[in-house]
This record gives structure tokens, C-alpha cells and sequence, in this order.
């Protein structure tokens, strides 16, 4: 017998502040992709026969070890996606943190619960319970190539299911140190797997008959996986890209609304889905917080250097899109105050705000995805908040407000927002976290995160036989007579 040798195709992880090759990873094929998924849904089995005590206590474990050794995952963030060490550290902290929660709560959000029968079946003993679907399939981005699949990938196993991870390839080392620490956490079954590759290979995981796929990443992308997807009829979960709004009211603290636009807006060299985009003022306010946002945003500085506040742009196509961004908004009448077309370098963009940019100009209305900042002048918070929902995305938002922080938040199309903070919504682990339009659907984190990945399991169980039998043949016209005479009771009354 011959054996035929493959050769195994490979990429390489670059760094992309000094182009650096971090790692060299396989490029999994739909055969890889095949079998990872047949070792999962045996590892299945086994981790959801563990139940919520044997799981809480596996990932208690994993979340030890990550937390020990967080600044070593953080190094690979950082020399995969170029951000400050001490940022990819929040990341971890963060992503720590969701672990706890889920560990403590899966079995309280998800566990059998008593529901009222009702009168007509006050017979019945109703129950709900959450199961796990089975096998996840997860697809992440670069960003933040921890926090975020984190928010997937631990909720799912959470409630009893097995994982199956395609990383970025910007950020497969960072999936790599995932999928080893937790086999170190539990050695015995493959419950948490990672694959490596292209679009390729996602797409073929959203083939592969996975139970649910999680994606993160851009909509572009979202409405390929939803495509494919569909061919298996398999459900999705998208989070995708937004375009986040800032409203400051004139009671706003306005040195606390500028610092949280320019941090929002520029930290992560302004690669956060929930990073602030635009910025809405109101009038009589507009003049102090573009002063206080100006001296701020000029006291950050993009470099690899350790005194730079923010690192490279992760993805060498983004920084064209930001360069188109920036001209056309200048070219249409705006004005940069900071920063402005020389802000894009080969590397690194320099923070940049802009004003006087037109609503319907792409800077407005497409993910920018760079530090960069649009204000508009608003003759009052109606305006803003029209503004502001007047966008194809609407993942999360902010609003600065003293009297009408709470009512401006319920306006405000988005799936979160946070008052007087910004992105605060994301580090409570109780609260939802997902969007509207072309940022997605469905939700990650909290209790809501949980349920993502389960099916709601009703169950009936008669107790005692009924005094009215609805449910069967032999029902006789007295039976008819009397539901209808209780249904009147019930419900017929004239108000
Ligand atoms: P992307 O859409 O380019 O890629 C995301 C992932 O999809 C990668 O792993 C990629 O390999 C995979 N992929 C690409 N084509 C595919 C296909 N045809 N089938 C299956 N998989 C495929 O996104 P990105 O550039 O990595 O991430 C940035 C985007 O992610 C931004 O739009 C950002 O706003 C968004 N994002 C959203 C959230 C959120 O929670 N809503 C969080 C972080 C990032």
C-alpha cells in the first residue's frame, strides 16, 4: 500500500507593528473541519453528563489558570494585534470575569423551573429547562481576539455544549493558547477545539452541521455566514459591526463626556465594534466639549513604543477605508481639528477628529474603524437622538445627560448604551450584549447569553386526571358545555 503525502498548507501570524511572523498555523480543510466536529459532539456527550456542578467546577479551573497567567496571554494580543500590553490585559480581566459568572449562575438561569399550569390544565405540572444544542461552532475577529469569542465560547459550554473555535487569522495564537489552557483545565475529552484558516475554513464549519454557529466579526461577512448557514438550516448568532453614537445634553459633564469620546473613540486605535464613531452636542455645549475633546485627543499619540497610547491598525486593508473616510469627509466640506489625510500612515493613524462633516457622507454612516472621531452641533437632543438612530447599525451608544440620561438611553436604537461611562455595558456580565439592523442578532453575556445556546425543553406531567377531558374522543357535549361556560367566566367579562 502507497500512502499519498499532503502537504499541509500553512499561514503565517504576523505582527503587524513591525510585520513579524508570531507563528506559522495550519489551514484547515473541510475534512479538518469534519472531524473536529465528529470529536465534539462525543466530547458532548461527556460534557454535558458532568452537569452544572462538573462544568462550573472545570471552568472555575480554566479561568485559575488564565488568570494566572494573564500576562502571557496578554504578550500574544499584543504581538498579534500590536495593542498596548496594558490594554489586551483589560481583555483578559474582562473575559475573566464572564467566566466567574457563568460558572456561578449557568445552573440558576438554565436549570428546571416550576411554570403556572392554569386554570384549564390545572392538572398539569408545567416545567421549563434550557439544554445545550450540542456542538457551537465559534467564528471571531481580531479586535479583540479574546473578550469577545470569549463572550461565545464560555457561555455555550456554560450550558453543556462543546465548542469548535475558528479564530481570525490575524489572531490564531491567541485561539491556540485558549484551546491549550483549557485542555490543561480538562484534559479528558476535546470539549473545547480550535481550528485555524481562512474564510474557508469558516464557512466550512457553518457547513459542518454544527448546532448553532456564533460569528463576530463584520456584516459583510455576518450575511455570507447567514447564507451558508442557511444551507443546513443551521441557526446563527451574528455580531457584527456598529457605528456608535455619543450624545452629550447641555447639563452634561463636559470634561467627562470629551474624555470618554476620545477614549471610546480612539482607544484600540478605534477598532472596537462598540467604539464611539460620532458624536452629537448639543448646541449650547457644542464649543466647550470640541475645546476639551481637541486638548484631549492631541495628547494621544499612536506608536509601538511603550509611552504610545494606542498601537497599530491590526489589518493592513483598514487603513485605505480610513483614508477614504477621512478624504471624503474633507473633500464634502468637514474639518479637521485634529489630525486630518496625513493622520494615515503605513502603520499607525494619529487620532483624528473632524466637524462639520455631512450626515450622509460615508464617515458618517459606514464603520470607520480607525481613531477617529466625527462631532456634529445639534439644536437640541430630539435632533440628537434622530441623528443618531438614523444609522443601518446599532450596536451600542452613550449618552452624557444629568436630567434626561435614562430617557435619551430608551430612545436611542442600539442594543446598549451606557449613561455618563461609555462601553461600561460590556464588563457587566448580568447585561445582554448584541444588536439591532446590520449589527446583528441575538445575544451574548447574562442570562440572555446563556439561553443563546440551549433550547427551552417544556415538559407536562399530568398529575391527576382532569375533571374536564379536553384531550380526547370521548369527550361528550357536557364537556363542551362546561368549557364553554368557563371560558365565559374566565374571559367573557364586558369591561
Ligand atoms: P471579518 O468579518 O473580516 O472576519 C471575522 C471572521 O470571519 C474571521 O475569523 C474570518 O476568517 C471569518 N470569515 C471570513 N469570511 C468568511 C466566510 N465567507 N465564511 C465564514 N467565515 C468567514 O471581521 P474582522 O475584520 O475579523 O473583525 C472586525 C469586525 O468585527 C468589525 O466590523 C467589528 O465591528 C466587528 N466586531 C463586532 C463585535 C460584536 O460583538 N458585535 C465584536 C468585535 C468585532
Amino acid at each position: 500500500m502507497t500512502t499519498v503525502e499532503h502537504k499541509v498548507e500553512t499561514f503565517d501570524s504576523l505582527n503587524p507593528a513591525t510585520d513579524e511572523v508570531v507563528g506559522t498555523y495550519p489551514v484547515h480543510t473541510e475534512e479538518d473541519v469534519a472531524q473536529a466536529v465528529a470529536r465534539a459532539r462525543n466530547a458532548y456527550t461527556w460534557w454535558n453528563s458532568l452537569g452544572y456542578a462538573g462544568r462550573a467546577e472545570r471552568l472555575q479551573r480554566w479561568k485559575g489558570i488564565i488568570t494566572r497567567r494573564g500576562a502571557q496571554l496578554a504578550e500574544v494580543v499584543h504581538a498579534e494585534t500590536g495593542k498596548p500590553h496594558s490594554d489586551a490585559m483589560i481583555e483578559v480581566v474582562l473575559a475573566v470575569d464572564h467566566t466567574a459568572w457563568v460558572a456561578k449562575n449557568a445552573r440558576k438561569v438554565l436549570g428546571p423551573k416550576r411554570r403556572a399550569a392554569g386554570l384549564l390544565m390545572a392538572n398539569q405540572a408545567a416545567t421549563v429547562e434550557y439544554q445545550a444544542l450540542g456542538v457551537i461552532g465559534v467564528i471571531g475577529p481580531w479586535n479583540y481576539p479574546v473578550f469577545t469569542p470569549m463572550g461565545s465560547i464560555v457561555y455555550a459550554l456554560a450550558a453543556g455544549n462543546a465548542v469548535v473555535f475558528k479564530p481570525s487569522e490575524y489572531t490564531p495564537g491567541v485561539g491556540k493558547w485558549l484551546v491549550e489552557t483549557f485542555a490543561e483545565a480538562v484534559p479528558e475529552y476535546p470539549v473545547f477545539q480550535l481550528l485555524t484558516g481562512y474564510g474557508a475554513t469558516g464557512a466550512a464549519l457553518c457547513r459542518s452541521g454544527v448546532d448553532k454557529l456564533a460569528f463576530t466579526g463584520s456584516a459583510a461577512t455576518g450575511r455570507k455566514i447567514m447564507a451558508t448557514c442557511a444551507e443546513t438550516l443551521t441557526p446563527v448568532l451574528i455580531e457584527a459591526g456598529g457605528k456608535d453614537a455619543l450624545l452629550v445634553d447641555e447639563d452634561a459633564d463636559i470634561a467627562a463626556a470629551a474624555d470618554a469620546a476620545v477614549w471610546g473613540g480612539m482607544s484600540n486605535a478605534g477598532q472596537t465594534c462598540v467604539g464611539v464613531e460620532r458624536v452629537y452636542v448639543h448646541e449650547k455645549v457644542y464649543d466647550a466639549f470640541v475645546a476639551k475633546t481637541v486638548e484631549i485627543a492631541k495628547s494621544v499619540r499612536a506608536g509601538s513604543d511603550p509611552e504610545a497610547k494606542i498601537g497599530p491598525i491590526t489589518m493592513p486593508a483598514q487603513l485605505d477605508i480610513i483614508r477614504r473616510h477621512i478624504a471624503d469627509a474633507i473633500e464634502r466640506g468637514g474639518k479637521a481639528l485634529v489630525g486630518g489625510p496625513d493622520a494615515v500612515g503605513e502603520k499607525f493613524v494619529q487620532p483624528t477628529v473632524l466637524v462639520d462633516v455631512p450626515e450622509d457622507s460615508i464617515a458618517v454612516q459606514d464603520e470607520t474603524f480607525g481613531p477617529t472621531l466625527t462631532i456634529a452641533k445639534v439644536k437640541d437632543m430630539d435632533e440628537a437622538v434622530s441623528k443618531a438612530n438614523d444609522s443601518r447599525y446599532g450596536l451600542g451608544s452613550t449618552v452624557f445627560a444629568k436630567r434626561r440620561g435614562m430617557e435619551l438611553a430608551r430612545r436611542l436604537r442600539s442594543g446598549m448604551t451606557a449613561v455618563n461611562s461609555v462601553i461600561s455595558f460590556a464588563g457587566i456580565p448580568t447585561l445582554p450584549f448584541g444588536g439591532v439592523g446590520d449589527s446583528g442578532f441575538g445575544r451574548i453575556h447574562g442570562p440572555d447569553g446563556l439561553k443563546e445556546f440551549t433550547r427551552a425543553k417544556a415538559i407536562a406531567r399530568q398529575r391527576f386526571k382532569p375533571p374536564i377531558a379536553l384531550t380526547t374522543f370521548s369527550r361528550t357535549e357536557k364537556t363542551d358545555a362546561a368549557v364553554a361556560k368557563l371560558i365565559t367566566i374566565l374571559h367573557g367579562k364586558r369591561k
